[in-house]
């Protein structure tokens, strides 16, 4: 099929907008048409920005000193604080929103509900509807051209966003199920052989993989094409992501440039800048098909498992300092030395510097010209012949998993040249080896003077703590930057659901506090290495991002970073929550110079109800959290009420770190 072999470029032909704009503030709108790549190198550039724009980090710094900053309430009981990028009326629909969100029969049945809404209203008033309530608070517009206003609002309240299109398809389980089958499955068969991992080859029960899902999105694959559109559809995210960087990058020049103007008088138009800071959100699933994942993921554990019989224990391959010897002596004991294939694995097997082993040039994963099925073999410790780690896979799958690395190399490319970063999210355990091999790779690839890609650390798993050092500990030796979010984890339910009835071991932290404290390990881990860099002078080399709604793990990173000696104004720590959720956290966080992300879903609202409805039942489950917000948005309402505010509209002077 052409669309396999296809190259897909991402000089994608765009407008790019410039504001020429005298020293009162005059501004002309300009529109260019140019390729995307070559544009960019000029117009940005994060730290390298400042000087092709004509003004550097001195004339930032002094910027920033111009805008204000807030004391911190830790507690996050401001209602002020929490709700002065809102008017009103939207405060008013919050409140709405999270009271109908409070019922269980309304949030059990509101797919249905919206459905028999939109049949007995029509398109127009389930619109209007929808916009006065659940899609105007969740959802910042239909396009990302409706989304500019809300980004400007949170922009100008310290609020930096993550994009992410959120159209979702609205298939049946059966549906789901049936294409989660075929697309798992190689045309050779799903080979289970010895040696085979259960928990890596597709079951039908849990083949609907929204099963109990409420936190996260769940791409079904279709086909190529489709993954190809998904592609699309992402390339055009970081377009409006890098829109919004290029007008606040081009905002700041004429604020430091020129004290008067608008910045200083607090036009929404002149709200601040990122820098290169924007992020778009990416799903692995979205851009390939799932065996290719499942059978990466299998192949990484039985390499570790491979390896681990080799220095007879368990532990992570960075933590064994194995040489040659090692290996060698292992066939020695065997009678397997002298065999040829032994021999001939054992000189291609590379050591680094401190001994650590590369049973496999894992880089070759992303390398186009590399195939799965060459790479992974290894002697048989029994009887010195080689075998296959990884099942089989066509000449048709090798070319599609070729096709998924070119995706994402592609989006990894137009972040890069775009100067915004992509974040890769964290699914289910079964794609989870490879979903964090791959993104390891593209950081070893594109994280060479910034973090560009971000890699994604759900603690709710056992492993986490040794997965993400691990990854650490490579990003230092192979000297890239290194990022990542923290989060807990989507999957929960469905991972010990599947675990318990596929017969593997829960790979899940028994109890929401080992949870936690596997978060605030792991986070600790990372701000420690964070400030032995700093100390060594090598700043920013790992960012993080805090993605929780849980406020004592916010509050535990803010009092960490004091404690290590970590600043907001040092740019590795930044927070993240989602659109209409913990606004309560989220402002006052950008409010008082912290590095605060949102979350921000788009698109239309008929294609967007699924997204809504995970939203209303996620909400649904945080009771304890809706009440906080329901009652801090009640004060700000009695205090507008009793400050006679009722009418204020929100103007924010704040400039995001
Ligand atoms: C910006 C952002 C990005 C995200 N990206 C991803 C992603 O890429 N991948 C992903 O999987 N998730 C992602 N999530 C979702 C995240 O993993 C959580 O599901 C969600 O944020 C709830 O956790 P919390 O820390 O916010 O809040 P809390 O309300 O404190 O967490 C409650 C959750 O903890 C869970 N929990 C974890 N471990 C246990 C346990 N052992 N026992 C009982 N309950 C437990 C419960 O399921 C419950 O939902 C993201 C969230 C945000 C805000």
């Amino acid at each position: 099929m052409a669309f396999l072999r296809a190259v897909v470029r991402h000089n994608v032909s765009r407008k790019l907008r410039v504001n020429l704009c005298d020293i009162n503030g005059n501004c002309t709108l300009v529109r260019l048409s140019h390729p995307t790549s070559s544009v960019v190198p000029i117009a940005l550039k994060s730290s390298h920005a400042a000087s092709a724009l004509g003004y550097d980090t001195e004339l930032q710094r002094k910027s920033e000193s111009q805008h204000p900053k807030d004391p911190l309430d830790t507690a996050f009981a401001d209602p002020e604080a929490s709700f002065k990028s809102k008017t009103t009326w939207e405060v008013i629909r919050a409140y709405i929103v999270y009271t109908l969100c409070s019922s269980e029969y309304l949030v059990e049945h509101n797919m249905k509900l919206m459905k028999v809404s939109k049949a007995l209203l029509g398109d127009r008033l389930f619109k209007l509807m929808m916009k006065s309530t659940f899609y105007g608070h969740f959802v910042a517009g239909e396009d990302q051209e409706k989304i500019k206003p809300t980004l400007e609002r949170l922009r100008s309240f310290g609020v930096k966003p993550i994009l992410d299109y959120s159209v979702e398809e609205d298939i049946s389980q059966e549906e789901a199920e049936r294409r989660e089958v075929e697309g798992s499955v190689s045309a050779a068969g799903d080979e289970k052989s010895q040696g085979t991992l259960t928990q890596y080859h597709v079951d039908k029960t849990f083949a609907d993989r929204r099963y109990k899902v409420k936190s996260a999105r769940t791409y079904f694959y279709l086909n190529e094409a489709q993954c190809e559109r998904n592609l699309e559809t992402f390339q055009r995210c970081l377009e409006a992501v890098s829109d919004d960087d290029i007008k606040s990058a081009k905002l700041k020049t004429l604020s430091t440039s020129n004290p008067e103007n608008s910045l200083d008088k607090g036009s929404s138009c002149f709200s601040g800048a990122t820098f290169g800071t924007g992020i778009c959100a990416i799903k692995l699933t979205a851009l390939g098909r799932p065996q290719l994942l499942l059978q990466l993921s299998e192949v990484i554990m039985r390499t570790r498992q491979y390896f681990s019989d080799v220095v007879g224990g368990q532990g992570s391959v960075i933590s064994h300092h194995v040489g040659p010897e090692v290996l060698e002596k292992k066939f020695e004991q065997a009678c397997l030395l002298s065999e040829a294939p032994v021999k001939k694995f054992l000189d291609k097997i590379t050591y680094d510097r401190e001994g650590v082993i590369h049973l496999f040039p894992w880089s070759g994963i992303i390398d186009e010209n590399q195939q799965l099925s060459d790479t992974f073999r290894v002697p048989d410790l029994k009887t010195g012949r080689m075998v296959r780690l990884i099942t089989t896979l066509t000449p048709k799958e090798e070319e599609m998993f070729r096709n998924m690395i070119r995706r994402l190399d592609s989006l990894a490319r137009m972040a890069q040249d775009l100067d915004v970063r992509i974040m890769i999210d964290a699914e289910q355990t079964y794609f989870q080896p490879a979903i964090s091999r791959i993104t390891l790779e593209f950081m070893r690839k594109y994280n060479k003077e910034k973090a560009v890609v971000f890699n994604t650390y759900q603690c709710y798993l056992k492993d986490t703590y040794n997965e993400c050092t691990t990854d650490l500990e490579q990003a230092k030796r192979q000297n890239f930057y290194f990022g990542a979010k923290l989060v807990r984890g989507a999957y929960l339910e469905q991972e010990r659901a599947r675990a318990a009835a596929l017969g593997y071991s829960d790979p899940t932290n028994p109890s929401f506090e080992a949870t936690t404290e596997m978060y605030h390990r792991t986070l600790t881990e990372c701000l420690r290495r964070i400030k032995d860099l700093k100390d060594h002078g090598e700043e920013r080399k790992i960012g993080i991002m805090v993605a929780s709604h849980n406020e004592d793990t916010v509050r535990f990173a803010i009092e960490k970073m004091k404690e290590i000696g970590i600043s907001p104004e040092d740019k590795v720590i930044c927070f993240g929550q989602l659109l209409g959720m913990c606004d309560y956290i989220t402002f006052p966080l950008g409010q008082s110079g912290y590095s605060a992300y949102k979350y921000i879903p788009y698109g239309p609202i008929n294609e967007v109800l699924p997204y809504l409805s995970r939203r209303a039942q996620e909400n649904r489950g945080i009771l304890q959290k809706i009440k906080k917000e329901k009652s801090l948005l009640l004060q700000e309402l009695r205090r507008r009420f009793v400050r006679g505010k009722f009418f204020y509209t929100p103007k924010g002077n704040y400039v995001p770190v």
